[in-house]
């Protein structure tokens, strides 16, 4: 099972950050800043009682106006319900309940996740009594704390490591391919989501049995599981004034964390634009392996060709650029098997000798560079990892590699493995050479 993921959610200036800093022991040095639209959020691994859990500080953007504010923590609250194993709702005691908390509270009572609600600003040991108004939330008994002073923590982390134990396994999704559709906002996603559920070709799932939450959707295409990870976000299409497309960036970043393959959208009316390609970027950079899907081809002109150009000039993965049309049908039954198919070449493991006279073959065929005289010279290659696949090499100097060697390496390969579209990630590793390719 993967590190326990406790999500803290809540208005901004309740005091957030200073809870998760202190709960980590003000550990900063664990920080893990992940890339943030207008935002960073942190997550922090820290240890109570034996069980290992990260905190995710969720952030918070102050928008000044009360409702978008309030879509945001409640966005919050959405992923946190989606991604974590706890959820940590913190008020602040010194402002007493404020109109949203109740709207939040409701949200987050309607998933399956634990949720504890701290009362935060409670300064002095004898202000226990101001969590009395938030046992109206209808999240159980809340927890008074200080996080400045460090009063309550422990209580607090005994909640958490208690929750946390009783974390159910997670339902078997093991076999599933995990496939995100993403991209702008108005390329057609929820269409083509809508298209994909309601194809003959796939079977949905009874959802309401699985543990997590019904965020996503486990569908059945041609007897194997799948899972559309965040279609509520899609099928919902809670759109905010002026914060679409933060939601949406936002939205597709989460996913792709979660995802095996992600479908990229773009709209062919507008060919592949330097956004979508930023949307694919960001895919590979999580890991993701993923595939173009050219929606609207019923109401293009675009010249095909020139989009897969685009593409194979723009982005090292090459991703396939497939056409589609969500109003129409095309293409919609095969885009889903397209992506697990991909899902499943990301996975694959080039058994270790294979591997090997590929790697001799390249070497035979274009020489690694030399500088001052010395030669690149490679020894034993062995996938290390998949899904992303990895692959580390022994070379004899690593200053030797150039960029162009280098990616020319990885070009074969991807061509060879039929990786278009999967991130690869090829480690020189220094060595002291036994096994080597070419002559001297
Ligand atoms: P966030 O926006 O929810 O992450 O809130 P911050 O952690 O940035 O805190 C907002 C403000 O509340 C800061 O000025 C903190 O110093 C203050 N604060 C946080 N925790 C406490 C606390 O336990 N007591 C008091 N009095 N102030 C706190
Ligand atoms: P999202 O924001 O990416 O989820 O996009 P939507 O699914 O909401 O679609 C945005 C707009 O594009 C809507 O007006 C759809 O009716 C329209 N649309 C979606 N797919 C197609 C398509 O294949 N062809 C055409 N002509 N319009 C489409």
């Amino acid at each position: 099972m993967s590190l326990a993921t406790v999500a803290v959610v809540g208005f901004p200036n309740v005091g957030k950050s200073t809870l998760v800093n202190r709960l980590v022991g003000g550990n900063e040095a664990v920080t893990s800043p992940e890339p943030g639209v207008t935002r960073d959020r942190k997550r922090l691994a820290t240890e109570w009682n034996g069980i290992a859990f990260e905190l995710v500080d969720t952030g918070g953007i102050d928008l000044g106006d009360e409702a978008e504010l309030a879509q945001d923590v409640q966005a919050q609250a959405r992923l946190g319900i989606a991604e974590a194993d706890a959820i940590v709702m913190v008020v602040d005691g010194r402002a007493g309940l404020r109109a949203g908390d109740a709207e939040l509270a409701k949200t987050l009572r309607g998933s399956q996740v634990p949720v504890i609600v701290v009362v935060n600003k409670a300064d002095r040991p004898d202000d226990y009594s101001i969590t009395a108004e938030f046992h109206g939330l209808g999240l159980g008994d809340p927890i008074a704390v200080s996080a400045t002073h460090g009063l309550g923590t422990g209580d607090l982390l005994d909640a958490i490591a208690a929750a946390l134990g009783d974390r159910e396994p997670q339902a078997d999704e093991d076999d599933a391919t995990r496939v995100a559709v993403i991209g702008r906002p108005n390329v057609g996603k929820s269409s083509l989501v809508n298209a994909f559920l309601g194809s003959e070709r796939v079977i949905v799932s009874d959802v309401a049995g699985t543990t997590r939450d019904a965020i996503d959707t486990e569908v059945e295409v041609d007897g194997r599981r799948a899972i559309l990870v965040d279609t509520a976000g899609l099928r919902r299409r809670s759109k905010v004034a002026g914060t679409v497309d933060y939601y949406a960036q936002l939205r597709s970043e989460r996913a792709v964390e979660r995802a095996d393959v992600a479908i990229v959208v773009c709209d062919a009316s507008e060919g592949v634009t330097t956004e979508d390609l930023r949307v694919s970027e960001m895919a590979m950079k999580a890991g993701c392996a993923s595939l173009l899907a050219m929606n609207k081809w019923d109401v293009t002109t675009t010249d095909i060709d020139d989009a897969r150009a685009r593409v194979a000039r723009k982005l090292r993965l090459r991703p396939a650029v497939i056409t589609c049309s969500a109003k129409r049908g095309r293409n919609v039954v095969t885009l889903l098997p397209r992506a697990m198919e991909l899902a499943d070449k990301a996975a694959e493991r080039i058994p270790t000798p294979e591997l090997n006279r590929f790697v001799s073959d390249i070497v035979a065929r274009t020489p690694p560079p030399s500088k001052r005289g010395k030669r690149l010279r490679l020894y034993y290659s062995a996938q290390v990892g998949e899904s992303p696949p990895r692959v580390a090499i022994q070379v004899n100097d690593r200053k030797l590699i150039s960029r162009d060697w280098a990616y020319h390496l990885e070009n074969r390969m991807r061509e060879a493995y039929e990786l278009e579209g999967v991130p690869l990630i090829i480690d020189f590793v220094p060595a002291s050479g036994r096994r080597r390719y070419g002559s001297d």
